[in-house]
């Protein structure tokens, strides 16, 4: 007896970096902050009251849409929290683009865009990027939907806002989902500024990255007002209490400390400009980048790949046509991106 479902049965799953066990690793894999979460996340953990675990949060994540608001210069209307902007693009998914054809999206991006379109049954176009891996906002018009991460991953390169605004414009019958888990690291601006003016435009956001808790699992969806109504109808079809109360309380913990935030997110951008400047100085061809991850060219990636695994530096490589030369290698601390160098130095030369 074969009990799956007919879904079930063809699904391919998104694969995501390992998470390994015990220490020792050099971990640049998975795009998490190497810093800790801010002071003040650590204050509200102590200070959480397990009693009131017994009750149920608050559905809709309301204080936590309220401050994510504030510090946005947006209303609490225009905001929904979901466990991790994994589940807010997926229920985004079933609101906006599930059975459509023709959404536009990059043949090389966020691996999760595949697996939503066929779990969704979505006919995505795969838009190729230019031969110097950008997006080519021409490239997208007149479509039933259009999903993009700005900046893109894995290639790290950012959109200017005049571009995303294009997208936008030129595909008024769907919606246009920017997935910006790593904006907080580009030197563009935020497509958040386009949303009272753009009813099909949906930013997504994470605090996995710039706010160091990948694992609380809370991400956040900003658009018009009608757009994340139907986000709260999906989510009360399927889950009504993504976020638990400690999630709720953590994240908005995470944004009253502005000032963390700010210099971790700027000591990431000084470490990343530093570790490029010294890659490329060896030869290597290393992206311009807008996010906490390099991607960078270097011949036999696979075996690179294998040989820092086996001394347990874990970077991301994929075996997909275009970028199976590439590494993707997030940003760590100064002492962990100098101990890549130095191994990557002994392992390869350029090219
Ligand atoms: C990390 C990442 C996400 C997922 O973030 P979570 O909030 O941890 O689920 C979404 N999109 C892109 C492009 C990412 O790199």
């Amino acid at each position: 007896m074969n009990y799956l479902s007919d879904k079930a049965k063809g699904m391919k799953p998104y694969v995501a970096g390992i998470q390994p066990e015990g220490g020792g690793w050099i971990k640049l894999n998975t795009n998490e902050n190497p810093y800790p979460p801010s002071p003040k996340v650590a204050a509200a953990l102590r200070e959480a009251e397990a009693s009131e675990l017994r009750l149920y949060p608050n559905a809709d994540s309301a204080s936590l849409c309220e401050a994510i608001a504030g510090n946005l210069g947006i209303g609490a209307e225009n905001v929904f929290a979901g466990n991790g902007s994994d589940e807010v693009l997926a229920l985004a998914y079933q609101a906006f683009f599930s059975g459509k054809q023709n959404v536009l999206t990059p043949d090389i991006s966020y691996g999760f865009y595949p697996v939503w379109n066929q779990m969704y049954e979505v006919s995505a176009t795969y838009v190729p990027l230019r031969d110097d891996y950008s997006i080519r906002a021409a490239d997208y018009k007149g479509s039933n939907g259009v999903i993009i991460a700005n900046p893109n991953a894995p290639t790290g390169i950012a959109l200017g806002l005049p571009e995303i605004e294009e997208i936008t414009a030129a595909n008024p019958s769907g919606v246009v989902m920017v997935d910006e888990a790593y904006i907080d690291f580009a030197d563009v601006r935020s497509a958040v500024a386009l949303i009272g003016k753009y009813e099909n435009l949906l930013v997504v956001r994470t605090f996995s990255k710039s706010h160091s808790l990948a694992g609380l699992r809370v991400g956040f969806a900003v658009g018009g007002r009608r757009l994340i109504e139907a986000l709260r109808m999906m989510k009360d079809s399927f889950n009504s209490y993504p976020l638990g109360r400690l999630p709720q309380m953590l994240a908005k913990a995470a944004i009253e400390d502005a000032g963390y935030w700010e210099d971790t997110r700027l000591r990431i951008i000084r470490t990343r400009e530093e570790t490029a400047a010294r890659l490329r100085g060896m030869g290597y061809n290393v992206l311009g980048s807008g996010a906490n991850f390099l991607f960078m060219e270097c011949g036999d990636a696979k075996g690179i790949y294998e040989n820092l695994l086996a001394g347990r530096i874990l970077v991301r490589y994929w075996e997909k046509h275009r970028i199976d030369r590439f590494l993707r290698v997030t940003v760590g601390l100064d002492s962990e991106m100098e101990e890549f160098i130095r191994c990557i130095g002994k392992l390869t030369k350029p090219r």
